[in-house]
């Protein structure tokens, strides 16, 4: 569902990404790792198109990311266009972005109901039963300055689920928590891993992409220098730089 061939990405002089090759199947899931710095988050952004790349071919479920194909032309999508490109992808940032004005399962209805996804009573519904399964249920009224971090972050999960997403990207989702907290988040990703969803997920969590990875990635200085299953990644690493991370994250 993603196809990303030679994605280059600069910010000023700086090439942040230097040629991305990267793939991910319909309900797989990915797990990319890698140094501060390396243009892990760039990339998410990229594939979301939050950031323009400036080269290389990025396909999300077949359409060029930001583009449309007419008469074998691409055309540049107008920001309505791309907001409903964006509607079908559901993202978890590290830092924890509810709107704190809003309740839980306010937060959660927003999208579908102002992108005419559901109807009100309709997306209500689902999003209770959302909730249910992050555990949150009795949290359906609480406001995000009411809850733990990590009962943030599976609101968070919950909302990006509620537009029904045929792709979720994962920005270290469990990175800005306390300790204590990381395992509630990852329980609740690790069941979305095995219903089958297709998933991206960026995390410094050896463990859980052990256990939950079809593949991984490791992304050094802008490219991906090593890719495979989990376990020949973390018991058998290859590339110099992989041997390295992996002995800094054990
Ligand atoms: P971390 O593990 O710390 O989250 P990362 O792998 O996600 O790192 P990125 O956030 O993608 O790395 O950043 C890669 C490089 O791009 C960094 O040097 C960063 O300073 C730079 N960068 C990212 N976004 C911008 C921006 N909007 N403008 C300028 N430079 C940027
Ligand atoms: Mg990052």
């Amino acid at each position: 569902i993603v196809q990303a061939e030679g994605v280059r990405k600069s910010f000023r002089h700086v090439e942040v990404l230097r040629g991305v090759d990267f793939e991910v199947q319909n309900g797989e899931v990915s797990c990319i790792i890698g140094p501060s710095g390396s243009g892990k988050s760039t990339f998410l952004r990229c594939i979301n198109h939050l950031e323009r790349i400036d080269g290389g071919r990025l396909r999300v479920d077949g359409d060029y990311v930001g583009y449309q194909e007419r008469d074998g032309k691409l055309y540049e999508l107008n920001e309505k266009a791309l907001a409903s490109r964006r509607a079908a992808i559901g993202m978890v940032f590290q830092r924890f972005n509810l709107f704190p004005h809003l309740t839980a399962l306010q937060n959660i209805i927003e999208a579908p109901v102002l992108r005419k996804l559901r109807t009100k009573p309709d997306a209500i519904k689902h999003a209770l039963e959302l909730l249910d399964q992050v555990g949150l249920l009795n949290k359906k009224d609480a406001y995000p300055a009411q809850l733990s971090g990590g009962q943030q972050q599976r609101v968070a999960i919950a909302r990006a689920l509620a537009m029904e997403p045929k792709l979720m990207l994962f920005d270290e989702p469990t990175s800005a928590l306390d300790p204590e907290l990381v395992g509630e988040v990852l329980s609740v990703m690790k069941r979305l891993a095995k219903e089958g969803r297709t998933m991206v997920v960026v995390t410094h969590e050896i463990g859980f992409a052990q256990e939950v990875a079809d593949t991984l990635v490791l992304m050094d200085q802008g490219r991906i220098v090593e890719k495979g299953s989990p376990r020949e990644l973390i018991n058998n690493p290859q590339h110099p730089r992989t041997q390295a991370f992996v002995r800094s994250v054990r």
